[in-house]
């Protein structure tokens, strides 16, 4: 490689992580080109809390006033029975208070955030939409990786990254089968937009209740919603697009206040995302020239309330270990990255395992110290408890509290 030649890499995913990726290597001065399966960015529509290590990465990317200026407003988490009858109430403030987030949070569309990353880096990389690899080899000389692509052109790169989600095709391709690899968590999630269907209290997220059973509806204040319903299910079979309707209506048939409406005004232009809560654990994300980063190394799932962040945590520190550009250090570098994620990376999925569990309540009782708990917040045992389970301290403030 002479020094003008910039080492190239292909990333498969122009997601969260892809997209951080995809940022951060063309600061270390690498050539990115970007393969999206769909013929646009995601469409699925969810909130998330956005904070700790992907809040630390956007800071450093120059995007926290952008991440506050798109905010989804959401006021309060009511929390209902099935008939939407109040059972206890927690502000949004009291909740940032109580994660010790403070200002360094923000509630916001998943596609917004997307978004957001696209519209930093789409200038300085090349994005091909409706493009996937088909098979990819690395070299046994260790000169990187051929990709012969769906459309059956061949290619050349100095290092692939697998950033295509839960169900990775690169991952597939160059670790295995995804069973051999997946932890089903118990739940089904699905997830939508819904317009022309809304409470009265515009920033509310009300959360009807029954055991196993969880609809979430935001009102968004302009007179559409987003639907986030959660299901205890012991199989892990995929949903086809054309039942989800079908199967919404049949789980949650009992559910009252708005979930009628919700699931009746879904059709053929609802794009409802519904998969499982399944983690994805890997005895390693990297080859010599190949690597995973995001939810195709290890998904943490809506559980941990950290996916996009650490999908965003996992990309920063793979270009950082890859540091000046040379396609000489590339397998030291994947390694390097690895070691300093995964002990991270295997904590929070150890508490995303044992948060599970009550992460939807089973019975009547698990309801009724859910709604205890959350009107006894103010009190600081009860206040510390809860802080506790769901910390976002981010993986940077970690190393350097061990450093002192
Ligand atoms: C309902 C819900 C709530 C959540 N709440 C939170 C939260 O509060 N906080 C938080 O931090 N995280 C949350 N998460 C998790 C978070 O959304 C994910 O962890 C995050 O999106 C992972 O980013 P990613 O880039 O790794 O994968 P994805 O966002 O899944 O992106 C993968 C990309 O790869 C593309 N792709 C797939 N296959 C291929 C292929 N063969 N070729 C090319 N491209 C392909 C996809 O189209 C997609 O664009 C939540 C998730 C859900 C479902």
């Amino acid at each position: 490689m002479t020094q003008t030649t910039k080492p190239r890499v292909l990333i498969s995913g122009a997601g969260i992580a892809g997209l951080t990726a995809a940022y951060w290597l063309v600061q270390q001065g690498w050539k990115v080109v970007i393969l999206e399966k769909a013929d646009t960015l995601r469409k699925g529509e969810y909130v998330i809390d956005f904070a700790g290590t992907g809040w630390d990465v956007a800071v450093k990317m120059g995007l926290d006033d952008a991440l506050r200026a798109r905010q989804t407003p959401i006021r309060a988490l009511c929390f209902q029975d099935h008939q939407s009858y109040e059972k206890a109430r927690l502000s949004m403030q009291d909740f940032v208070e109580l994660m010790g987030v403070a200002d360094k949070f923000a509630s916001i569309n998943r596609r917004d955030l997307q978004e957001l990353l696209y519209e930093l880096v789409q200038s300085h990389i090349e994005v091909r939409f409706s493009s996937s690899i088909h098979s990819l080899k690395e070299r046994e000389t260790g000169e990187g990786v051929d990709v012969i692509l769906q459309d059956g052109t061949a290619e050349h790169y100095d290092l692939v990254i697998g950033a295509d989600g839960l169900h990775s095709n690169v991952r597939a391709l160059a670790f295995g089968e995804e069973v051999q690899f997946a932890r089903y968590l118990g739940y089904h999630v699905a997830a939508f937009r819904i317009s022309g269907v809304a409470g009265d209290e515009p920033g509310l997220m009300s959360i009807m209740r029954i055991p196993n059973k969880q609809a979430g509806i935001l009102d968004l204040g302009d007179g559409d919603s987003l639907a986030l319903f959660v299901y205890a299910k012991e199989s892990n079979a995929y949903v086809p697009r054309k039942q989800r309707k079908q199967v919404l209506i049949e789980t949650f048939g009992e559910m009252g206040g708005m979930v009628p409406a919700i699931l009746h005004s879904i059709d053929d232009s609802t794009s409802i995302y519904m998969d499982t809560a399944t983690q994805i654990e890997l005895p390693t994300w990297h080859s010599q020239r190949i690597t995973l980063i995001g939810d195709a190394a290890y998904c943490l799932t809506l559980i941990s309330g950290q996916g996009a962040s650490m999908a965003m945590g996992g990309a920063y520190v793979l270009a950082m270990a890859m540091g000046t550009p040379s396609t000489n250090n590339i397998e030291s570098a994947l390694a390097e990255y690895e070691a300093r994620l995964r002990p991270f990376v295997e904590e929070l999925q150890n508490k995303t395992r044992r948060l599970a569990s009550s992460f939807v309540p089973t019975s009547q009782f698990d309801l009724w110290m859910n709604d205890f708990i959350v009107r006894w917040l103010h009190f600081s045992w009860v206040k510390r408890y809860v802080a506790k389970q769901f910390s976002l301290q981010s993986l940077f403030e970690r190393e350097a509290l061990a450093k002192r």
